[in-house]
């Protein structure tokens, strides 16, 4: 990637979570030595250093992967930015997808001329990262910016993580299938019961049925989606006070098929129950960048750790000092290059 986002070089594969961790690990390696033959000569020669992005929990500073859910039971303690420092040559830096989905949109999307955001993206769970005076807070151990799992409520559904009433919970595509699932077994929805029969079995549902579902006007899904919205808003009226962002960045499927529809009663939340003269100062608006946005995000990445921010990779020390910035990246679980 070069610094203006251009990307000159793209590989993509499939993350064989079923293989175990050295066969993901391996992936990474082999399609990041794909995109770097595939590169210009050029660029080769000036690449910095690797960024990758890597769904949580994980240590951004020693650069290992804790126990990811979606990789696999064995996936435990993986020292990623080691493996891929010594496949490259290179310095090789990690962090959490959404923190560095909050690095591309800062520097080619929707936060661009702003340093103090928040970046929340609505997809199958509910992630985010908080952004201060233009960098990533991380908090002592990498935790910081687990935005998904505030509690908005005292009582409510149990949140995927374990914990109770989470914003997750009552957003998250996967919390929305699991409610549509319930809602055909209760025969309450005659609208999922009616596209549960389409697909074949109930299993199938998904968020977007759910949202079709309240556009359809079926009163469960509009109870559900309102329900989703405005648990989201409240999570936003807290991160103001929290954070006092001038900006709050929403992307992921769910926000990209809502648009509007979940950014305005965040807006009228804010308006509502944040202090106002400091509500008036923030923006809630669409994330810029789509799917690539953790590919994106590495370059800002590498170049902040380069820099000596937050803290460096064992393999940073050795870096030369002069290196040009143009890193590549890496994302396990996600779209690899
Ligand atoms: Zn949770």
């Amino acid at each position: 990637m070069l610094p203006d986002g251009d990307r000159v070089a793209r590989v993509e594969t499939e993350t064989p979570s079923a293989d175990g961790p050295a066969a993901v690990v391996r992936a990474c390696q082999e399609t990041v030595a794909a995109a770097r033959a595939d590169a210009p000569s050029e660029v080769v020669s000036a690449v910095a250093g690797v960024g990758i992005s890597s769904p949580g929990p994980l240590d951004p500073y020693a650069g290992i992967v804790l126990e990811p859910p979606n990789l696999g039971p064995e996936f435990r303690d993986i020292p990623l930015a080691a493996a891929l420092a010594d496949s490259t040559g290179l310095p090789a830096f990690l962090d959490r997808d959404t923190n560095v989905a909050a690095l591309g949109e800062h520097a080619f999307g929707a936060a661009r001329d702003g340093a103090d955001f928040i970046y929340l993206t609505v997809s199958t769970g509910v992630g985010g990262a908080i952004v201060a005076g233009g960098r990533v807070f991380h908090g002592p151990d990498g935790l910081a910016g687990e935005l998904g799992h505030v509690q908005v409520a005292l009582d409510g559904p149990r949140c995927g993580c374990g914990g109770e009433a989470h914003v997750e919970a009552f957003a998250g595509g996967a919390s929305l299938a699991r409610e549509a699932r319930a809602l055909v077994i209760a025969g309450a929805s005659p609208f999922l019961t009616e596209r549960a029969r389409a697909l074949g079995e109930a299993e199938e549902l998904s968020a977007k049925d759910v949202a079709e579902g309240a556009l359809a006007g079926d009163p469960a899904c509009v109870e559900l989606m309102d329900r989703a919205r405005r648990a989201l808003a409240a999570a936003c009226v807290g991160y103001v006070h929290a954070f006092n962002p001038h900006r709050i960045v929403i992307g992921g499927s769910i926000a990209e098929g809502e648009g509007e529809r979940l950014l305005e009663p965040i807006r009228a939340a804010i308006a509502r129950d944040a202090f106002a003269v400091f509500a008036r100062r923030v923006r809630v608006v669409p994330a810029g960048l789509g799917g690539d946005v953790s590919l994106a995000g590495c370059h800002p990445l590498v170049l902040s750790r380069l820099e000596g921010e937050p803290a460096t990779t064992r393999s940073a020390t050795s870096m030369p000092s002069t290196a040009p910035a143009v890193p590549a990246g890496a994302s396990p679980g996600g779209t690899s290059r």
